[in-house]
């Protein structure tokens, strides 16, 4: 499952992460994490045998866990496939059918928002 993890300041510098690997069975891939001493966020996918005591364990630390189905979503209503958003992704995620539609990938979304803030319709939006 792919999850938000809201730290406060006071979980900034706490080496929950750590542990979490440490002490339970699961695979995880950060995706994005944007922390400093204040706070901050991070996308993270947490799987294995494990992953729902591990997801227990870091709520219980102090860290707010907010599970997602998709990272990003596009409106096909919406989008014009001008490709606007295309260049701009940073990982590669949204593509060029061959019939000129725009899609996105969301398994290699990192939640970034670039294609968002540069989309003309709105059409694209980061699930948070
Ligand atoms: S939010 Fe948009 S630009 Fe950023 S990684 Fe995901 S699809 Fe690409
Ligand atoms: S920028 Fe917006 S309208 Fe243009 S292709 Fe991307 S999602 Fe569609």
């Amino acid at each position: 499952m792919k999850a938000w993890l809201y730290f406060s300041p006071k979980m900034a510098n706490k080496a929950v992460i750590t542990d979490l690997v440490k002490n339970f069975d699961v695979n995880f891939n950060i995706l994005r994490a944007d922390i400093d001493s204040q706070g901050g966020k991070m996308l993270m996918e947490i799987n294995g045998p494990e992953a729902e005591q591990g997801i227990a364990y870091i709520e219980n630390a102090g860290i707010s866990v907010s599970p997602i189905k998709r990272v990003v979503k596009k409106d096909e209503e919406m989008c014009i496939d001008c490709g606007a958003c295309v260049s701009l992704c940073p990982v590669h995620a949204i593509i060029v059918e061959d019939d000129w539609t725009v899609e996105v990938k969301d398994k290699e979304c990192i939640g970034c928002k670039l294609c968002s803030y540069s989309c003309p319709t709105k059409a694209i939006k980061v699930i948070e």
